[in-house]
């Protein structure tokens, strides 16, 4: 049996604890020139797939062609708070796979869900993708950066060598390069000469975290600083949640449950919720200014900042 190379590059990345972003090795990759990605990884593992499986990306890849072509125009800016969901992997890229289980539907299944939870809670929600189709990382960080008050978060579910390895993690990334830092001094009123320091992601990494938990009753593996594309180059407050182990049979069968994926939607809708009631959805909430008095907001007219306190400092 052939084994996929990208299975190969997937497990060493499992194994030096980098982190997973399923097949994407190369996705994993990040310059200061911008997102790097790479499609070689896909095109290997796309090769060791099974016939069925190729039928389904061969839909996909109609699907992302059809939807470019005759697609709705991207929604406008109106100004008001969104939350950015994005559901990790996607179309040709499965994400981790185990027993025949793809991360990237699970990732969609329980994005659906919190959608649905923070619009019945009056929250505007924009997503990366609804349906089982492939997106570039850059396609991701641009929808979230299309909207002045973002907060965004990346769905997605985790895999190990180590088949005893469980719970959930949430990851922010700071610093962000210094485009990003332009683009938050543009939109949130902050000149040159104040420096300035962003502990939102933390903040809600700490929320979302904090709410899964509760609600699902999974072990906590802490929120975690990595450099992430996804959230390093978007200008908001932005998290990517790994739910659990899909390398762990018994998280994996709680993760294909109906009843369990509505739970961690749950704690991921309330932890966002959280976090944007604590924000009053400012978007200066959790910036922090070391040398003093922060600018006057243009968007308010107040100089005040509230700090984000992160729960376990
Ligand atoms: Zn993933």
């Amino acid at each position: 049996m052939k084994i996929p190379i990208a299975q190969i590059l997937r497990n060493l990345v499992a194994v030096f604890g980098l982190g997973l972003f399923g097949l994407s090795v190369g996705r994993l990759l990040w310059t200061d020139r911008g997102p790097v990605t790479h499609r070689v990884a896909a095109k290997a593992h796309v090769a060791g797939e099974q016939g069925a499986d190729r039928d389904v990306m061969e839909e996909s890849a109609r699907e992302t062609e059809k939807e470019g072509e005759e697609g709705p125009p991207p929604p406008k800016d109106s100004g008001e708070l969104v939350v950015v969901l994005d559901p990790g992997h996607g179309g040709s890229d499965p994400g981790s796979v185990r027993e025949g289980h793809y991360e990237k539907n699970i990732n969609l299944a329980i994005a659906l869900r919190v959608r649905k939870l923070l619009e019945g809670e009056g929250v505007r929600v924009v997503m990366t993708r609804t349906r089982d189709v492939a997106m570039e990382l850059e396609e991701r960080v641009a929808v979230a950066n299309r909207y002045g008050k973002s907060i965004f978060v990346s769905i997605h579910q985790n895999a190990s060598l180590e088949t005893t390895a469980r719970g959930v993690e949430t990851y922010f990334a700071w610093p962000r390069p210094a485009s990003v830092m332009k683009m938050q001094r543009d939109r949130y009123g902050i000149p040159e000469e104040y420096a300035f320091e962003d502990e939102r992601g933390q903040a809600l990494a700490e929320t979302v975290q904090a709410a899964f938990c509760e609600e699902t009753s999974a072990v906590s593996r802490g929120t975690k600083n990595r450099n992430f594309v996804v959230i390093r180059w978007v200008h908001g407050p932005a998290v990517l949640i790994e739910c659990g182990f899909l390398s762990n049979a018994a998280e994996r069968d709680r993760l294909l449950s109906d009843s369990y994926q509505a739970k961690a939607a749950k704690g991921i809708a309330d932890g966002l919720l959280a976090y944007v009631k604590e924000s009053g959805g400012e978007m200066r909430y959790g910036l922090r200014f070391p040398n003093g008095e922060p600018p006057e907001d243009p968007a308010s007219g107040r100089r005040t900042v509230v700090q984000a306190i992160p729960a376990d400092s």
